[in-house]
Formats: C-alpha cells, structure tokens, sequence
C-alpha cells in the first residue's frame, strides 16, 4: 500500500493498517475507494484509508453475529486471559501506537503515548471485571420458589468515536464490551483511523476470534445509518458531539438499542479566593492545554473569584506563555496542531467575539508562526458568561476568564449550561468543597485537580453531555442486560 507515513518512526510496521477489519481479515472494502488520512502538523497524506460499502457494514455485522454466541460462552477466565493478552500487546506496542496517534492526530508524543496507556488501562481493568459480572438471589416472596438475576452480555455492539482521542475513546468501550462478551464493530473518525486498524491488529494477535471485533471506516451517515437501524445491533456507544449524539439516539430509538452517549461539554473551573494558587494555576493549565484545548472535559470557562484574580491570572499568563508549540513528534513540543482548519476557524470566531465585547487577550490570541493548524496559546480576561466563548465548547488552546464575586454566583454561572460532562473548582475549605461538590451539575468533578479521568471510576455526563457511564463496575452495565429468573416448583 502506498502511504507517506515515514515507517521508519515503527518498530513493527504492520500495525499500520489501512484496510478494513471484518471477520478477522484485512480487507479493502468492496468498493476499493479510499480517503486521505491526513497528517494535521504538515497537511501531508499520511494514509489512503479504505473506504466501507453498506455491503461491508453489513457482513461486518453479519460476521459479529456469528460470533457473538461462543464469545458469550467462553468462561469469564477464558475470556479475561484473551483480553489480558490485548492489555500486554497494546503496552508493549505504546510507542508505535503513539508515533501512529502523533502522526494522524497531531498531540505531542508523550501526551499520546499517555493516551495508549490509559486507554490500554481499561483493557487491564475490564480484563478482571469480567470475573466478577455478578447476579443477585433476591429473599423470595413464595414458598417453594426461588428467585435470582443474571447479567448476560447485550449482544452485537457498536461503537462510533471522535478524533480527539483516537485510541483510548476506543479501549474505554470495547474493554467493557468485550469483556460482557459482547462482539463490538468500531466505526472511527475519518480524521483518526488509522490508531484504530492498529489496535485490531494488535487485537488479532492477541486471540480475540474472528468476528469480535472489527473496524469499518467511510461515510459516518452511512455507517451510522446501519449501525442504528440493524436490528442485530443491540447497543451503541458513542462519543462525539452532542449534534451527532441526539440524531444517533433519534435513529436507535427505531430498534430501540441500549444507547450510551459521551457527548460535548461546557466545563467551568471555579477557583475560589481560598484555593492554593500553586494547585490553581497547574490545574487549570493540565485541564486547559492538554491535547491543545480540544477534549470534552477541557476547562471551557475559568471562573475566578476577585481576591485571588489577579495573583491568579498574572501566574496563568506566565505558564501559558512558557507553552512550547510544534510538531508532535519534536520531543520539546508540549502543543500540538488543531486538528483542521475548521477548528482554527472556531477558535478565532470565539476570541473575536469576545474581543469585540470588551475582553482583552492577556496572551496569544492569533494563528502560530509554524502556519498549518498551529495556534497560539491564549490567554483571555474580562470575559462574560453571556459570550460565545463562554456558551459553546471552543475546542482549542484558549483559556477564557470570568470574574465573580460569591460563591452561589460561581455556582449558578457554572451550572448555565445546557452540558453537564466535567467541572472544576479550587478550594482549601472543607465545607465549601462539599457544598459546591454538591451543587454542580457535572457527572464529574475535580476538586483541586485538572485531571480526572482514571479507568476504575465512572466517567459520564448529565444533561446534554449524555447517558451513561464509562470506566469502573458501572462501565460493563452498558453491554449487559440484568434478567430476572423466577424458579417455581422446588418445594420439597
Ligand atoms: P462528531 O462530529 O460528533 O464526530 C464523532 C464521530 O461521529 C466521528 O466518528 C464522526 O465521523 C461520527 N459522525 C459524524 N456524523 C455522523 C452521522 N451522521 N452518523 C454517524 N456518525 C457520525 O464529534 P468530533 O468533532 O469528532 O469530536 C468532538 C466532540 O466530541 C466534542 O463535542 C467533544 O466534547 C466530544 N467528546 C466527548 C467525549 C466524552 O467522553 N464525553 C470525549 C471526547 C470527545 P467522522 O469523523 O467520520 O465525521
């Protein structure tokens, strides 16, 4: 296959993949179109993905049912120790995998690299949750019967999955799905498919059987179109935006799937006059700036109390402008490219508007020397709630302060959102952590940390950023059914 990806990055170029995976075998596509894969540092062609057929997206459905049955048969030890196998291949590829995450997505090298471990994390977890998918025997209500639950895997799954995370958001489900004894059909970003073919490479290899696990890229309307309609496919795990995640659980209502929804956020992180500045400043900017501000659970709006805003920003302002950017794969870059033109577009709209309503950009504010989708890390003050910024999810390098004075004003700004994913607030006083732990309407909050993800506890948002959850016991909940077994007959 002809591709520019420089293959001399890869210590085992075959997990550079640009087929199509259905029922164990590479192959691509029926219709032998293909799509560019772009490298977003240099805008170069790194891949000519192929392109699936609503013939491939069926037989890959097809094939998932057929496998479906012995996968839900094998013990849960069986099962485990293929995944576990997945778990060590995946840590033992991290490189590779991280050059190909770099490569098609732009972040830094380590920053993907991290990606690759904690996404491989949920492999490792689900691998030994699987063991423990218990039932309940509930005290019966009838002499001489017996009543009890069992969890069984849902059946045939899918997935479909943003660009932003391209590996991980893929492990998160299809650890818990696999591990439910699910078979899942992983339908990529086009931007990202390439981590994908990587890991169902590495999959293969690991003993995961034909069928179990496949990657059909192309047309998302299309792809989505099946993967809803089917009747065969009984849950859908998606991550994108809260756009795309409406219409999918619009179009699974038709067969009514089990639906889980990670979709986009509007996190606010309050720091509080009583908040430690040292923990402020690096929390806001590991939350802010990782993957170059495009993460749903991105700080989206600082919110700064006025006793501390000016120690606060003066500190800010120092760390964002000591932020090196460039090409992933040069070992100083600590921010990469955005991912498209598109995205840079996004980014200048918000910081013209609110420029335009009176904000003074304190840092940055303006497309990077290095030219392609580079931008300058910035720094905005004097923001309102009421601004574009402040209302949408900017996805981009731009950190956006608002000013406030008590702590129930902090509260309601935070929670005029219609999002409700990940939100943030620093405080040293005990009784403020819970009152406000409390009263945001997040399905995950950090107190006095940017950083919260971890694959043994529950990820997921409320309101519009979705339903359901990720990572932990609750995560396998998603691919399994609790049925009720009411045994009569056994007086003796
Ligand atoms: P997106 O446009 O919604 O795309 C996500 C996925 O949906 C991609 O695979 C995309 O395919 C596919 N898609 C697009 N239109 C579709 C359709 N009509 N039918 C079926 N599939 C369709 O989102 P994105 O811009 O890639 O990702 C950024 C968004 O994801 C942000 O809002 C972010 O907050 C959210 N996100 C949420 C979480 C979370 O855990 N809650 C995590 C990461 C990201 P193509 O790429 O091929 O178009």
């Amino acid at each position: 296959m002809d591709s520019t990806f420089d293959r001399s990055r890869l210590r085992d170029a075959d997990l550079l993949r640009e087929d199509l995976f259905i029922d164990g075998v590479w192959t691509p596509g029926s219709s032998g179109e293909r799509t560019d894969v772009l490298d977003p540092a240099t805008g170069t062609v790194i891949a000519r993905m192929a392109a699936a057929t609503e013939a491939d997206v069926l037989r890959a459905v097809d094939t998932a049912a057929a496998a479906a049955p012995a996968w839900a048969r094998m013990t849960a030890p069986d099962r485990s120790r293929v995944m576990r196998r997945w778990y060590e291949l995946i840590v033992a590829s991290a490189d590779d995998l991280a050059a190909i995450l770099t490569a098609e997505q732009g972040k830094p090298f380590a920053e993907a690299r991290g990606e690759i471990l904690y996404g491989a994390g949920f492999v490792e977890w689900y691998a030994e949750e699987c063991k423990r998918t218990y039932g309940d025997v509930i005290p019966s209500n009838v002499a001489g019967r017996r009543l009890l639950t069992v969890r069984q895997p849902v059946g045939v799954s899918a997935s479909i999955t943003p660009w932003n995370f391209p590996s991980a958001m893929i492990l998160r489900k299809a650890g818990p799905a696999l591990a439910a004894g699910c078979p899942m059909i992983i339908k990529p970003a086009e931007e990202t498919p390439l981590s994908a073919t990587a890991l169902a490479e590495l999959g293969a290899r690991a003993g995961i059987p034909a069928g179990v696990l496949s990657v059909v890229a192309g047309t998302p309307a299309m792809i989505g179109e099946i993967l809803t309609s089917h009747p065969t496919v009984r849950a859908l795990s998606f991550t994108g935006s809260t756009e795309v995640g409406k219409l999918l659980m619009a179009q699974s209502a038709r067969t009514v799937k089990k639906v889980a929804l990670e979709l986009g956020g509007n996190a606010p992180l309050i720091v509080f006059d009583d908040a430690d500045l040292d923990a402020a400043v690096t929390g806001a900017m590991a939350s802010k700036f990782r993957n170059a501000g495009q993460t749903c659970v991105c700080a989206n709006r600082i919110i700064v109390q006025s006793g501390i805003h000016d120690a606060f920003v003066e500190r800010l302002q120092t760390a964002v402008e000591a932020l090196t950017v460039g090409n992933g794969f040069e070992e100083k870059s600590e921010q990469g490219p955005l991912i498209s033109q598109a995205a840079v577009e996004k980014v200048e709209r918000h910081i013209e508007d609110a420029v335009a309503g009176g904000a003074t950009v304190r840092a940055g504010g303006a497309r990077h020397p290095l030219g392609q989708t580079f931008f300058e890390p910035t720094l905005l003050t004097g923001v309102r709630p009421d601004m574009l910024i402040a209302r949408e999810e900017t996805f981009g390098p731009v950190a956006p302060v608002i000013a406030f004075d008590t702590e129930d004003e902090a509260v309601a700004i935070a929670n005029d959102t219609p999002f409700g994913l990940a939100g943030y607030f620093f405080s040293t006083d005990l009784a403020r952590m819970w009152r406000v732990g409390e009263a945001l309407e997040f399905g995950v909050v950090g107190v006095n940390t940017g950083l919260i993800s971890y694959e043994g506890a529950p990820f997921g948002g409320v309101k519009e950023s979705g339903l359901g959850r990720e990572g932990s016991r609750h995560g396998i909940d998603e691919f399994t059914e609790l049925k009720y077994l009411c045994v009569d007959g056994l007086a003796g």
